[in-house]
This record gives structure tokens, C-alpha cells and sequence, in this order.
């Protein structure tokens, strides 16, 4: 008994202490609250904002990929988060970067992924253009097969503004919904052998001149005779096509002739779109990339910053002299950057030096034209593509 009523009493005193303890660690914890500076409401703090705004590259994988569309995301620091129409007619800009005839940069900002994304597919797979669909042979000895030179036939590009045609869909072809070249060339018996290129393809404004075999041409009537097309009329008399003959993409090779091998042809175009078939894709690709951004998270001097403007294949770092015989590494052409890590790979240090990042909402969108229309005609068209569809999608809900 007498040894038991000290260790009680000792059990007591170390649960007062650290009760006490804890009280103390919890004043602590309090005032560390309490001196935390206030985090203005409808504002993010800093690292949210980091966050909402950029997703970084580790070297393992990268970071805050997420964009968050959900408007109250971020509810609990009152700070709105919906996608609001006035915010992003004042936010959103273009800003053209190249436009050739066949390609064209351009920084889209201020749009969210999903929209750039839906661009790009419409690009791709929605907005039409002509493709030679129908194939009539009539005669074919060289060493292309008839379905591989058909093949190649279709993915020609035409150049021609698809918006001057109808869809074919079930109808007769006529002078609104088809387009009809001829490729007659033979290769002579004593001469060497000869490439056969899409030059060779010769916009017939009249329709078809094949005969179409029927009852009538066999009873012998001298009526016209019907062909593969019905034109009511030429299509150099339309005045869009007046002064500009319809032709295709130059110097594509076809086919090659032997001496004496011939080919005889009609190829009928009609409007399509690359959903149906990649052959009325208008663009060779259409991509994009998030813009990068590049920040030295310390001074990189003398020959830390001579082996970072090596490590980088692309050329995005500078030294500068700051004097007294040191130099300093900067970031001058960080839109170069392809985001391929090698900077801030071969240890943590390097990782601490530099911070690979891109912004989330701009994008620099790249749009290659097969030919058949200039890349700007493409995204306007796609962006009409876009109006529409939203259209439907409101006129369903209302
Ligand atoms: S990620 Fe690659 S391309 Fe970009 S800065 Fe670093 S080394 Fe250069």
C-alpha cells in the first residue's frame, strides 16, 4: 500500500504538465494564427493563385494540372470562380504571331483548355472541304492498281472555297455538289519512263464526258447522250470561278508511266469533312501548346550559368556580364522552350535553381492548311462551326 499512493500522486503531477504543455503549444499555435497576415476576401492567396493559374514541370512529372472549372472552387475565401461572359469578352485576346499562305501562329489568351481543344477538333474533323470521292477508269496499265491510285486521287487537296458547294448527300452530281477532273497521260513507246503529278488533273467545267452505258445508247437514239454528271449549266460561268479555273495541289506525284503504260480517268470531288474521312480534313495538323514561362528561382552565375545555357538544346538561356569578370545566367527566349527538362534534371539543386511552368489559359494554337483554304479562313470558319453548335445546344434548353 505505501508504495502505491506516491506513484498516484506522481501520475497526477505528469498529467498536470502536460496539460500544461499542451496549453502552452496551443497559445503558440494561436498566436501564430492570430499574426498570420488577413487573407483579403474574393482574392486568392499567392499559392492558390500559382496554383489556378500554372501548372509546373518537376522533374518526375509535372504539377497542378487541374483547372478548376467549378465556380465555387474556391467559395470558402470568397473568391468567383465561374466562367462569366463579361469577364471573358474583356479577358479574351488574339494575337497573330505568323501567317503564311500555308500555316499560321497565334497566342490565344484567356481561353480555357476545353475551348482550345474544341478548336483544334473542329479544325480537324468539321470544317468541309472538296475531296475527290468518285473515280471512273477508264483505262489504267500502269503498275498503280486501280483502288491505290483512287486512294491517292482522294487525298489530293483541292483548292477551292468548299463554301461554293452543296453536299452531294443522295443527289444527281451537278454543278453545285460536284467538281469533275480529267487525267488523260500516256507515255510514248520510245522515250524514258515519266512521273504522272496532279498538274496532269484538268478541271472539266462542263461535268463529266463519259457516257453513261443505258438503253438509249444501245438502241442507237442520236439523242445527246446522258453522262455520269447532270450540269445545267458551266461552272466557269459562275463568277466565282470565271476568272479563277479550280485546280489542285500541285506536283503531287501519282503515279510513274513505263513506255507505253496510259492512264484514262474521271475523278468526281464532292464536299465532305475529316469525321467522314481524313481525305476532307482541311489542315495537315492543327495543334497547340500551353505558353511556357521560365523563372530563375536564384542568381545562376559564372559556371553554373555557362552549364545551364549548355544543358538547354534549344537555346532559351543568355549569360549576361555583370561585371568584375562574373557572369549571370538569363532566360531570353523562354517561348522556344519545348519543355523537355533537361535544365533542371542531374540532382535537386537544379530544381532549385530553375522553375519550368506553363500558363494555363494561353495558348499558342498552330494551324498547317492542306491548301485548300488560308489558315485564318479555317479558324474563322471553325469558330462559326463553334457558334452554331452552342445555337443548337441553347435552342434544345430553352
Ligand atoms: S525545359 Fe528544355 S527546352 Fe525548356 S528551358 Fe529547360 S532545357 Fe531548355
Amino acid at each position: 500500500m505505501a508504495s502505491r499512493i506516491p506513484r498516484a500522486e506522481t501520475e497526477s503531477e505528469t498529467e498536470t504538465e502536460s496539460e500544461s504543455l499542451d496549453e502552452s503549444s496551443q497559445n503558440q499555435i494561436l498566436k501564430f494564427l492570430q499574426d498570420l497576415p488577413d487573407v483579403p476576401m474574393g482574392k486568392l492567396s499567392p499559392h492558390l493563385e500559382f496554383q489556378r493559374t500554372r501548372c509546373e514541370l518537376k522533374a518526375d512529372a509535372p504539377i497542378h494540372t487541374d483547372t478548376l472549372q467549378y465556380s465555387g472552387a474556391y467559395a470558402s475565401v470568397g473568391y468567383d470562380n465561374s466562367t462569366r461572359l463579361d469577364n471573358f469578352c474583356d479577358n479574351f485576346k488574339v494575337k497573330v504571331i505568323r501567317l503564311t499562305e500555308e500555316d499560321m501562329e497565334f497566342d490565344m489568351i484567356g481561353i480555357d483548355p476545353a475551348l482550345a481543344n474544341a478548336f483544334r477538333r473542329i479544325l480537324i474533323a468539321e470544317v468541309p472541304t472538296m475531296a475527290i470521292e468518285k473515280v471512273l477508269i477508264a483505262n489504267n496499265t500502269s503498275i498503280v492498281q486501280d483502288e491505290v491510285l483512287s486512294h491517292r486521287l482522294g487525298l489530293i487537296p483541292i483548292k477551292v472555297d468548299p463554301r461554293w458547294f452543296e453536299y452531294a448527300e443522295n443527289n444527281t452530281p451537278n454543278e453545285k455538289n460536284t467538281i469533275v477532273f480529267k487525267l488523260h497521260v500516256r507515255c510514248a513507246k520510245d522515250t524514258p519512263r515519266t512521273s504522272v503529278k496532279s498538274n496532269e488533273l484538268k478541271w472539266l467545267p462542263h461535268g463529266s464526258e463519259f457516257p453513261l452505258i443505258s438503253e438509249d445508247s444501245k438502241s442507237g437514239s442520236s439523242s445527246k447522250p446522258r453522262t455520269y454528271t447532270s450540269f445545267s449549266c458551266s461552272q466557269d460561268s459562275f463568277p466565282e470561278f470565271s476568272n479563277k479555273p479550280i485546280t489542285t495541289m500541285e506536283n503531287i506525284i501519282l503515279s510513274k508511266l513505263g513506255p507505253g503504260q496510259e492512264i484514262e480517268l474521271e475523278a468526281h470531288a464532292v464536299k465532305g469533312v475529316g469525321k467522314t474521312h481524313a481525305k476532307w480534313s482541311p489542315v495537315a495538323t492543327a495543334w497547340y501548346r500551353m505558353l511556357p514561362e521560365i523563372v530563375l528561382l536564384q542568381n545562376v552565375e559564372d559556371e553554373v550559368a555557362v552549364e545551364l545555357k549548355k544543358k538547354c538544346p534549344v537555346n532559351v538561356f543568355d549569360i549576361e556580364d555583370i561585371g568584375n569578370g562574373k557572369k549571370r545566367a538569363t532566360v531570353a527566349r523562354p517561348r522556344d522552350c519545348t519543355h523537355c527538362r533537361e535544365c533542371i534534371g542531374g540532382g535537386k539543386e537544379w530544381e532549385d535553381r530553375v522553375s519550368l511552368r506553363r500558363v494555363k489559359n494561353h495558348f499558342i494554337f498552330t494551324i498547317e492548311s492542306t491548301g485548300a483554304l488560308p489558315p485564318e479562313t479555317l479558324f474563322t470558319e471553325a469558330v462559326k462551326i463553334l457558334e452554331d453548335k452552342c445555337e443548337r445546344v441553347i435552342a434544345e434548353l430553352s
